[in-house]
């Protein structure tokens, strides 16, 4: 097993080297390629297993992918900046570390993705402002998305991409009606990641609301 057979964008594949990977987690190795073929993802795993990576290296390849083949990575001056990816987690400590991860995954892409975290302790006017850039990726709990999307400062209409990371967590924190608020925002055909350390009769509902026949990591 080797990162090379999921034949990253080079980009992505000099982040992996200097982080020092040297091959992929179990997570990673199953998840990955169905992942890249645009498949939803169910998998159980816990922090520590590499479960961020394992959904964050194909959507980066993804965006990079699509960006690529119309043309428009990097351009400051086009209008087409969208956000296609969407990550939920339960708090803002997880946001914090998912978007410290994103840095390091996309130190090579340059100004090709931008990522922002709304969950930060910052006020109303700078969520908005970061969120009307249209940056490629949010990180949110749901309900600062929830928010923000009952505002249409949020626009999910471009959405590709979401990911609702410990799964389990999300809806014990109280989280229930800002999920069936995304759920019911979302444009057909978004690829969602549902990760989770256990899984629960609540997982089993976010399943219900937001996946399509997924591939099942169950180890
Ligand atoms: P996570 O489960 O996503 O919280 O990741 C746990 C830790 O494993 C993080 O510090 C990652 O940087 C690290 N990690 C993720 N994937 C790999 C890998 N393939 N090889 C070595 N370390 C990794």
């Amino acid at each position: 097993d080797s990162f090379d057979s999921f034949a990253l964008d080079p980009r992505l594949a000099q982040a992996i080297g200097k982080l020092n990977y040297v091959k992929p987690t179990p997570v990673q190795t199953h998840i990955i390629p169905p992942a890249l073929e645009g498949k939803d993802i169910l998998a159980r795993a816990k922090t520590g297993s590499g479960k961020t990576a394992a959904y964050l290296l194909p959507i980066l390849q993804r965006i990079l992918t699509a960006k690529d083949a119309a043309g428009t990575g990097g351009s400051s001056t086009g209008g087409d900046n969208a956000t296609t990816g969407l990550i939920l987690v339960p708090t803002r400590e997880l946001a914090d570390q998912v978007s410290k991860v994103i840095e390091g995954y996309t130190a090579f892409c340059g100004k090709q993705i931008r990522a922002v975290n709304i969950a930060r302790n910052i006020s109303d006017s700078i969520q908005q402002s970061l969120l009307l850039d249209r940056p490629d990726i949010v990180v949110s709990t749901p309900s600062r998305a929830a928010i923000h999307f009952n505002t249409e400062t949020l626009d999910l209409t471009p959405l590709k991409y979401l990911v609702i990371d410990e799964a389990d967590l999300i809806l014990s924190y109280g989280h229930e009606n800002d999920m069936q608020v995304l759920a019911g925002a979302l444009p057909k055909g978004v690829q969602t990641f549902l990760m989770s350390a256990t899984l629960t009769d609540d997982v089993e509902v976010l399943k219900e609301l937001f996946c399509r026949h997924p591939f099942v990591y169950r180890p």
